[in-house]
């Protein structure tokens, strides 16, 4: 299927790696011009390098914590008028609610709900104005089912749902859609990071604690990158207009609701 987007312009944060550089490789092969942004520049030139020659697009770098006013500004100088923003960035540390205080509140609001919403602001009136816009925020499986760990996490990415609920709802009329992928257990570095808490617990190897977390899962696996990419892709293509507001679970089926 065409997806109808060579040539529009996407500001993809956080996509060095995992499922941001997932979300940027399919936007690529879609023809899709990139700006993309991650703190360390290594991994950062060397995923624009790989995109350029294997997709022959333009991919613009902004190195920098997304979560700053300053790469913030970055990423919209570089590209002023985006087609498609997708947000992301690291997920909070696990832990216990009694040991986190102003800090590390502030540190997860501003990385995992704050900075999607100021960078939604930023754009969306001119996607509104043009008639075309996709803004893909990547959240998680908690926000359906929270992880009693990761209460940062469920916190502050349940407070940028719902701020998106009423604004996707504002925006579709002008052919401008707002969307969450919400990861289950994707085979990224993000989630060996995860699991290291358990393998540290139990004294279990990492394989040891991959396998018993693979077959926990309906579909026996984890997510491949590359399928959180196509979604984020279709997200983002002419087809679909008529699709905001959503929170799309990617999980294997692990979430055990009927809806
Ligand atoms: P990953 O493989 O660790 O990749 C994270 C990417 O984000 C890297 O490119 C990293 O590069 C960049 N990054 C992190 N913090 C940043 C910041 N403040 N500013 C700019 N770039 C930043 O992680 P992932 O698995 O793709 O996870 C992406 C998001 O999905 C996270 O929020 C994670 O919590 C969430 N999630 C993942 C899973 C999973 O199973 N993978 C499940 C549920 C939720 P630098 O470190 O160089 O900045």
């Amino acid at each position: 299927m065409d997806l109808g987007i060579k040539g529009r312009c996407a500001i993809v944060c956080a996509a060095s790696k995992g499922l941001g550089r997932a979300c940027a490789e399919a936007l690529a092969a879609e023809g899709v011009q990139l700006v993309l942004n991650a703190r360390g520049s290594e991994a950062l030139e060397a995923t624009a390098s790989d995109l350029r020659t294997r997709y022959r697009v333009e991919v613009l770098t902004v190195a920098g914590d997304v979560t700053t006013t300053a790469v913030q500004q970055a990423l919209l100088a570089a590209c002023p008028q985006p087609d498609i923003l997708v947000n992301n960035a690291g997920g909070p540390p696990p832990g216990d609610f009694r040991n986190w205080g102003d800090e590390e509140w502030h540190a997860a609001l501003q990385a995992n709900m704050l900075t999607p919403i100021y960078l939604i602001k930023a754009v969306v009136d001119g996607m509104m104005a043009r008639g075309f816009g996709r803004i893909v925020n990547i959240t998680s499986a908690a926000v359906k089912a929270p992880i009693g760990v990761l209460g940062l996490s469920n916190g502050a990415r349940a407070g940028l749902t719902g701020f998106v609920a009423g604004l996707a709802r504002e925006t579709v009329a002008h052919n401008v859609t707002i969307n969450a992928l919400l990861p289950g257990p994707f085979d990224t570095d993000r989630l060996n990071a995860t699991l290291q808490g358990v393998v540290e617990k139990t004294g279990q190897s990492l394989e040891q604690v991959r396998e018993a977390r693979r077959n926990g899962n309906p579909a026996r696996r984890f997510g491949q990158p590359q399928e959180f990419g196509a979604a984020c892709a279709f997200l983002c293509s002419q087809h679909a207009g008529y699709i905001t507001g959503q929170n799309i679970l990617l999980d294997g089926g692990a979430f055990p609701g009927t809806l």
